[in-house]
């Protein structure tokens, strides 16, 4: 009997164990030294661009848009392809989330639907990288320079990806990532968002713990209503060990994800009726492998067969509009086809940074098995 292969699974190291340790006994355990330093990393990594850290990836994406002023009466183009907190926190906001359609085969929103949606009131996009995959950056931000849009990129599971060269977050306009545990670097649950200048920073900070501005020994003032998501310590501590290791982590993924196109074979597409994702093994950091499959399969059909072969299958996503919430502010079936059909049939092959290629061969011949 083979051992239960998951579809996702964290690898912290002895040494980042040893620092959250250091750190637990260091006496200080909320945001401090070890956040700064963490941040000063991830700056330095995004090309000096101001970064603060939250406690999630969703509080960053609300946070952005409290920044840029969004609110009652906006309108903010988004992906209904997403885990639904990319469409929450427009509500959060009180704006009101208007959705494109996404592209069949990057799975990513449809750039040309984004443009045809856009009203009066649009405020700003939220496009997401799905699996780590970017977008056409330089005609998203062709289309927010001409329609005069802010962008949050919700770049949760793009740490490590690039576009021509340069990191996502490097470039653009507030970029978000999450360190949720699943994603391709961690500190069990925490975030981080890239800013424009020094009075974006100051809001940030603010809205990041209850509004709070210091000066002086004991000067304080509140003048914004703000929350509490700051990041911890012990967190950042985590967060700094995966870190340095970005770059073996989204090499290892990438070498993953090749050798899943060379086990399933150049045929597989033709022979099963399944879609792969696409061939990029240099923008993407493959934080996910996804597979479309054909409708000839239910996706519970095809994950308890799955199972049955020691194989955890995940699913990212169904469709936002769908959800009851959403519903009842007036989306229907049949509104984004591709992202309906797409919602219904994708799932998420096993893939994480402790996996081995004898991983990768065990996933292939189940799922070739189940499609057959
Ligand atoms: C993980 C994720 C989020 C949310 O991040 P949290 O840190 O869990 O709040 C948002 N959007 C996408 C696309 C994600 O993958």
């Amino acid at each position: 009997m083979t051992t239960f292969l998951p579809f996702s699974k964290p690898t912290i190291d002895e040494a980042t164990i040893a620092s959250v340790a250091e750190t637990l006994r260091s006496g200080w355990i909320t945001s401090g030294p070890k956040v700064a330093e963490f941040e000063k990393q991830l700056s330095c990594y995004f090309g000096g661009r101001p970064v603060r850290t939250f406690n999630s990836g969703t509080c960053t994406m609300e946070i952005a848009l409290r920044i840029a002023g969004i609110g009652e009466g906006d309108e903010v183009i988004t992906t209904p392809i997403s885990w639904v907190a990319t469409a929450s926190v427009i509500l959060e906001v009180g704006a009101t989330p208007v959705f494109a359609d996404i592209d069949p085969v990057t799975r990513n929103i449809d750039l040309d639907k984004v443009i045809a949606a856009i009203t009066p009131k649009t405020r700003a996009i939220i496009p997401i990288y799905l699996a780590g995959r970017p977008l056409d950056m330089d005609k998203l931000y062709a289309i927010a320079a001409q329609y005069k849009l802010r962008v949050i990129e919700d770049a949760a599971q793009a740490i490590g990806s690039t576009w021509q060269g340069k990191p996502i977050g490097s470039f653009g306009d507030f970029v978000s990532f999450s360190f949720q545990a699943n994603k391709n670097i961690t500190t069990s649950e925490g975030g981080c968002l890239v800013l424009n200048n020094s009075d974006e920073v100051s809001l940030a900070e603010k809205y990041r713990l209850q509004g709070v501005s210091r000066s002086g020994w004991d000067g304080i003032d509140v003048d914004v209503l703000g929350g509490k998501y700051n990041m911890t310590d012990i967190a950042a501590a985590i967060g700094l060990g995966q870190f340095a290791q970005l770059e073996k982590i989204t090499a290892h993924r990438r070498q993953l994800a090749q050798h899943y196109f060379a086990t399933l074979g150049a045929d597989f597409e033709a022979k099963t009726g399944a879609q792969l994702p696409p061939q990029d093994f240099i923008n993407t950091n493959w934080h996910l492998f996804q597979v479309v499959l054909p409708d000839a399969i239910t996706r519970p059909e095809f994950m308890e067969k799955m199972k049955a072969h020691n194989i955890g299958i995940g699913f990212h996503y169904a469709p936002i509009h769908l959800f009851t919430l959403y519903r009842k502010l007036g989306f229907k079936e049949g509104m984004f086809p591709v992202a309906e059909h797409v919602g219904r049939q994708i799932v998420s092959l096993p893939m994480f940074y402790a996996m081995t290629n004898d991983d990768v061969e065990r996933a292939c011949a189940a799922m070739i098995d189940v499609l057959s």
